[in-house]
């Protein structure tokens, strides 16, 4: 399959998953040539610094934090909503460089999480049954919004645009700024050993970044604050036309020495993307559109995932086992990932691709459940039973557990059971306010934080 020719809509030939029928072919055809004009969103040289950090992670030199919506909404491209959310994954990665003692590199599911799959095409809401949400780039989720409408693709071209460049702007103008004071807050912790240790961990965080400051030595990593963008690539309608083949390094940097540069295929809607648990077929188009571009890209893997195919996969996506450039998300659920990621780890560890991928722990996806008054929702202590037993099996196994995929928001939202506030399920009415799967809300994720630094400075 590798050897195959490959452009940017040979996956129009294969069968695929989780497509929309849109009811006007013409004006969909019309929104992508119309997007295969536009400006890429991100730069090839960034796309490759993100690989470089991956490499790094891949070899057990840095760890990854990714982390943001289940599915982002075009309204959530808004000034309080993007800084919150910088300012988390900030916070939890300073809780993390503390505590693995090596470089966080940064992903949020920011500017551009706006596909989502579904696993039946309709679904009840208010009484009714309707066509499912499949996110805002493709219907809206109100009643009446439903219809897809490929005019959506290109508002989810303009509202990525919009949420990176302010992204970048808040970066650019020192919302990492470690001199202010961090809120740990961590008045909510119930638990008077569990309020021990973070508080214990938060003040010896702020007293070396204190001390840091006296010296003037403060290093790279809390100097140039980094956040890279992803989304699932779900919808190949919009990633195609803004997968472009650009040189890089660009000319100008490289002392115009024509031959140094090298010209490949960038999936420019963000710097790295995923294939989600339902369409990682082999043969299906998903796959055949990731084999071709050039970026970082994730696989999740499940309950489903045979470990034989978890090796095609590597060896179509990755034939040259590049360190770094796949990132496998396990995602297994806290009942199954003592059987089933060991297996996973041997085929992979035991064939060409040792060290080379990225092993990501999703601890989300395999423990979302429902009330019994059909609320859905996921209990803190299986998330945190996932991760806690995916780091033990790692180490176990001698591989290297290099990162973390979070649902969550920057918000005081209570869709999670548990965690440190005791959120139960009566709780949970008071701010849900996800319109797909339930999120960390601040306090939780923090807590992860805290608790995957206690893990690593055992
Ligand atoms: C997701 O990441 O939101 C998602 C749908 O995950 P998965 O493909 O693992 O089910
Ligand atoms: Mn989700």
């Amino acid at each position: 399959m590798a050897s195959q020719p490959w452009n940017p809509a040979t996956w129009r030939s294969k069968p695929i998953k989780q497509s929309p029928a849109y009811p006007e072919p013409e004006k969909l055809s019309q929104v992508v040539k119309e997007l295969s004009r536009m400006p890429p969103l991100v730069h090839p040289n960034e796309i490759l610094a993100l690989k470089a950090h991956l490499r790094d992670v891949a070899h057990g030199k840095a760890f990854l934090l990714q982390g943001g919506d289940c599915a982002e909404l075009f309204d959530y491209c808004e000034r309080g909503a993007i800084e919150s959310k910088i300012k988390l994954l900030l916070q939890m990665s300073v809780v993390l460089i503390w505590g693995t003692n090596k470089r966080v590199v940064r992903i949020g599911r920011m500017a551009g999480q706006y596909a989502k799959p579904r696993s039946s095409p309709t679904e009840m809401y208010q009484g009714q049954e309707i066509p499912s949400f499949r996110g805002d780039i493709l219907n809206g989720y109100h009643v009446g919004e439903r219809d897809i409408d490929p005019s959506r693709l290109m508002k989810a071209y303009h509202y990525s645009a919009a949420t990176l460049n302010y992204i970048r702007a808040s970066i650019a103008s020192g919302i990492a700024d470690l001199h202010r004071p961090l809120d740990w807050g961590l008045g909510h912790v119930r638990d008077p050993v569990l309020k021990d240790k973070y508080s214990t961990i938060a003040n010896s965080i702020q007293q070396t970044l204190r001390f840091l400051e006296v010296i003037k030595s403060r290093p790279d990593e809390l100097q140039t604050v980094e956040l890279f963008t992803s989304h699932e690539g779900l919808l190949l309608d919009y990633e195609q036309p803004l997968t472009r083949l650009l040189e890089s390094p660009p000319p100008t940097t490289k002392e115009n020495n024509k031959s140094d540069t090298e010209e490949a295929y960038y999936d420019t809607s963000a710097h790295f993307i995923w294939i989600g648990d339902r369409t990682r077929q082999l043969d299906h188009a998903h796959v055949e559109f990731f084999r071709g571009i050039a970026n970082p890209v994730g696989v999740k893997v499940g309950p489903t995932t045979p470990s034989a195919d978890l090796l095609n996969l590597l060896r179509t996506l990755n034939p040259d086992c590049e360190p770094g450039k796949i990132t496998l998300i396990t995602r297994y659920g806290a009942g199954k990932v003592g059987e089933l990621l060991p297996q996973h780890i041997r085929a992979v560890e035991d064939s060409e691709y040792r060290h080379c991928v990225v092993w990501q722990c999703d601890p989300m996806h395999g423990n979302t459940l429902s009330t019994p008054s059909g609320i859905k929702t996921r209990r803190f202590n299986d998330i945190y039973k996932e991760l806690q037993e995916s780091l033990r099996i790692h180490k176990e196994q001698g591989s290297y557990l290099g990162g973390v995929h979070l649902e969550l928001t920057g918000d005081a939202v209570t869709e999670c059971l548990g965690g440190s506030e005791g959120l139960e399920e009566d709780d949970l009415s008071t701010n849900y306010t996800s319109f797909c799967d339930p999120r960390l809300n601040e306090k939780q994720a923090l807590e992860l934080a805290f608790l995957i630094a206690d893990h690593f400075s055992q």
